[in-house]
């Protein structure tokens, strides 16, 4: 603890993990302004942004930066802090923080080094987005951000062809239309989507349309596409009867080099199918 580290003693020197809001200032807990009213310091990514958030609650913090590139080294820092007996709030640029934000790393050695910790809940836009979707919510698969390259980001959506989970991505603006595109190329176009925009704020929107038809949309209007995303893909369809996409896909990709009847053999050899379903299924879609 430094010289001007001053413990104010109103909370337990402990980590306390707050959730603060995904766009509305009014979605925030009681607990999460006493939280941050009573700790010695509160650990944010941002301390810009997170000083203007605290300023709305008129709470006034000092603020300790800690973001993915200096969390080993200063959460190392914090711990210590803790120790000394100051009380600590880790929050994040919004929602709850390690969710697909900072703090992993510190709340591991927290727990390594016998520091207690202490959530404090509130908003995060994955089950914000879940809970108005329409999407089966009795199992999910909270899938953050699918990597920004190409290959990546196919490997990824390859691994959940027979996902029967709904599938939660946190996308962004930029790269949405090209993720729903691998989407249709991998998933296949029927694949219902469902896309919430701007939670909470003002042009909040829910978008549900199969793939092919999401893709046209979000074409249609560039406003379609402004904001803060979460792509929802309805999990694969466990149907005895119904042909495996990835089987599908291998027919595709055969159907590109060699007659289909020779195509929907080798599918079927493969994927252990019918060659005859594969052949009317090819003559229907491809
Ligand atoms: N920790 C946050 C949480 O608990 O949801 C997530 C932080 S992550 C860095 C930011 C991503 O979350 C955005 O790119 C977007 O995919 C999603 N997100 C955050 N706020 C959102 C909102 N208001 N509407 C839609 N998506 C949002």
């Amino acid at each position: 603890m430094s010289e001007n580290d001053q413990v104010s003693s109103q909370l337990p020197a402990k980590l306390y993990i707050v959730a603060t809001p995904i766009g509305n200032f009014s979605d925030i807990t009681y607990r999460a302004i006493e939280t941050l009213q009573q700790v010695d310091l509160v650990a944010a990514e941002d301390t810009r942004h997170s000083g203007k958030l605290l300023s709305h609650y008129q709470i006034k913090k000092p603020l300790f930066p800690l973001h993915d590139h200096n969390e080993r080294e200063r959460g190392k820092v914090l711990i210590d802090k803790i120790k000394a007996g100051l009380s600590v709030a880790l929050i994040s640029d919004a929602g709850t923080p390690l969710i697909s934000d900072p703090g992993y790393h510190l709340v591991n050695e927290c727990r390594e080094a016998g520091v207690d910790i202490v959530p404090i809940p509130g908003p995060s836009a994955v089950i914000t987005a879940l809970s108005a979707a329409g999407l089966p919510t009795d199992r999910f698969s909270f899938e953050g951000f699918l990597p920004a390259k190409e290959k990546g980001k196919q490997d990824k959506l390859k691994a959940l062809i027979e996902e029967t989970r709904t599938m939660i991505f946190y996308e962004s603006p930029r790269r949405i239309q090209d993720t729903i595109k691998q989407v249709i190329a991998i998933l296949g176009a029927e694949r219902k989507l469902v896309i919430a925009r701007e939670l909470t704020k003002t042009f909040e929107s829910f978008y549900s349309l199969p793939a092919e038809e999401m893709l046209v949309f979000l074409n249609q209007d560039s406003n379609h596409c402004r904001g803060e995303f979460v792509l929802m893909v309805a999990g694969a369809q466990k149907d005895e009867d119904s042909i495996p996409q990835v089987a599908l896909n291998t027919l595709a990709l055969l159907k590109e080099q060699l007659p289909l009847k020779k195509a929907a053999a080798l599918t079927a050899q493969i994927h252990d199918r019918q060659k005859n379903e594969l052949y009317k299924w090819g003559l229907e879609n491809l």
